[in-house]
């Protein structure tokens, strides 16, 4: 068995309590790790460790902390097909996706926070009475930083990385049900050697360890990405505590797609949009809003699509699909799937589990699954299901797409699919989410603002927003 432990003050030590956790990998369904199942000491011991590296962390040339991350980034890199590899065991992921997306992803996080460190530059304001205020971004200290399971390494360095370029300790926890690389990350940190203590990693429950962390109060500031639902749980605790509290949430992503489209490039994006990762992805298309006109060449050809999808093991090289994370996450998506049915929706294709054989035959896996005929107000077009099944609807104008794709709680991303550039910019400008690409999907530029608005969070990552998140502003004013 494989036995994780914490990382703290550039050591591997085991929890407190001596607990674990059992670690399944989703494509077999059998246990094959153990994952520490800390608690409020280890955060202790972890925010101790975080004390005695500030000092020096903070008083570190920026050239050098630069530096620093972006060896971080270049061992990531050399490491590729192990991290990528235990990615896919740990997730349930297709390897090839791991190796060209995730892990790539987290190297290029850890580059970019580097080049930021140097770039992130304060604001002056000067005033006609003769006085000029600067702006000092100081480091927060001890920050907390909380991740989810589906894109679990390139999620968790997407918080730490700007948090240590901008200065701060950082007591980072990994999803307990994805929890290998970000283990992992602990021997690249001793390898390149970053200070000790700079990055602590815990692992376990988020009930018992995420909730230490979040209540602590040394720390200072809680990035957190993960479930509504949770969100909502940090905030309670948080907000009398008065840290900064940046929240990724839940979404519930719609797709509109107008007739002047390019068809054969939307339907090939959309499917992408909808399945990648097994729909675990918190900006994958969901609701799928189609122009009547197009609706049926549309549903045709996109259905024909999904059907070449192959659900495999994720190890193998022609797996499109792999396994659902995990055994409760697999019986919530075929409980939706079940209520789409209850709901009046048509399955189109999909729709039910795929056994597979020999090595996977107690994987957890799941065709991917188009319906129709669902109203907007059903719970399948309303709630997060964050897994391989979309809807289709057909709409009749641009006011009934936008009406329909802003009648929801979540915020997170829109896409738009037409050729019209004056649609686009006008239903962009409409569209109530925090992000909308237009003829593309996962266009990622990390400089930009990433989050959501309503139940999809609060605040935005990326580029100068997570440099600004993880600092705290004081003026100074000076009168000459
Ligand atoms: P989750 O909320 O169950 O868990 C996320 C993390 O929070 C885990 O590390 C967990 O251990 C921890 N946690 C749980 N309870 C906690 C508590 N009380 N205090 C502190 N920490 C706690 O989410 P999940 O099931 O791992 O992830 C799926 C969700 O994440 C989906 O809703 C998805 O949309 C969302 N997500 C959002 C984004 C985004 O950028 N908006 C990105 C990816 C995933």
């Amino acid at each position: 068995m494989d036995k994780l432990a914490n990382f703290i003050g550039g050591e591997y030590i085991a929890p407190s309590n001596n607990l674990y956790i059992e670690n399944i990998e989703p494509a077999t369904g059998q246990a094959y790790g153990l994952i520490p199942d800390s608690d409020a000491n280890d955060v202790e011991l972890a925010v101790a460790a975080a004390k005695k590296a500030m000092p020096s962390w903070q008083a570190m040339p920026l050239e050098e902390r630069s530096d620093v991350l972006y060896a971080l980034a270049q061992e990531i890199e050399a490491r590729i097909d192990e991290l990528a590899l235990a990615e896919s065991i740990d997730n349930g992921k297709p390897l090839s996706l791991a190796t060209s997306v995730d892990i790539p992803r987290a190297a290029s996080n850890f580059k970019f926070f580097a080049h930021a460190a140097n770039q992130f530059a304060s604001e002056s304001h000067a005033m006609a009475t003769q006085a000029i205020n600067y702006t000092l971004r100081q480091p927060l200290g001890i920050v907390g930083c909380i991740s989810p399971w589906n894109l679990p390494l390139y999620l968790f360095t997407w918080k730490i990385a700007p948090a240590l370029a901008a200065g701060n300790c950082v007591i980072a926890k990994p999803s307990e049900i994805t929890p290998k690389t970000a283990a992992m990350l602990g021997e690249i940190c001793q390898k390149v050697g970053l200070p000790n203590g700079v990055l602590n990693i815990l692992h376990g429950r988020g009930s018992e360890v995420g909730n230490a962390i979040c209540n602590h109060q040394d720390v200072k500031a809680i990035s957190f990405t993960g479930g509504t639902a949770t969100g909502a749980a940090i905030a309670k605790e948080v907000a009398p505590k008065f840290k900064k509290l940046s929240l990724e949430l839940g979404g519930k992503n719609p797709a509109l797609v107008f007739a002047d489209c390019d068809l054969e490039k939307t339907v090939a994006e959309l499917v992408r949009a909808s399945f990648a990762n097994q729909g675990q992805i918190c900006l994958c298309a969901s609701r799928l809003y189609i122009e009547r006109s197009i609706y049926e060449q549309f549903k045709q050809a996109f259905v024909e699509q999904v059907k070449q999808l192959a659900v495999a093991d994720p190890l193998t090289k022609d797996s499109n699909l792999g396994a659902i994370v995990s055994k409760a996450h697999f019986d919530k998506v075929l409980s939706y799937i079940a209520l789409a049915k209850q709901e009046g929706g048509e399955i189109l294709t999909g729709g039910h589990q795929v056994s597979l054989s020999e090595r996977c035959e107690n994987g957890y896996f799941i065709a991917p699954t188009v319906i129709e005929g669902l109203t907007n107000e059903t719970r399948c077009n309303q709630e997060e299901v964050f897994g391989p099944m979309v809807t289709l609807q057909p709409f009749d104008s641009d006011e009934q797409a936008i009406t329909l794709a802003n009648d929801n709680q979540y915020g997170l991303a829109a896409t738009i699919w037409t050729s019209n550039l004056n649609r686009a910019h006008h239903l962009a400008e409409q569209v109530n989410t925090g992000i909308v690409w237009v003829n593309c999907w996962l266009h990622r530029d990390l400089r930009t603002p990433f989050g959501g608005m309503n139940h999809s969070g609060v605040g935005r990552e990326g580029g100068l927003e997570a440099m600004r998140f993880f600092t705290e502003p004081k003026n100074v004013c000076i009168k000459y």
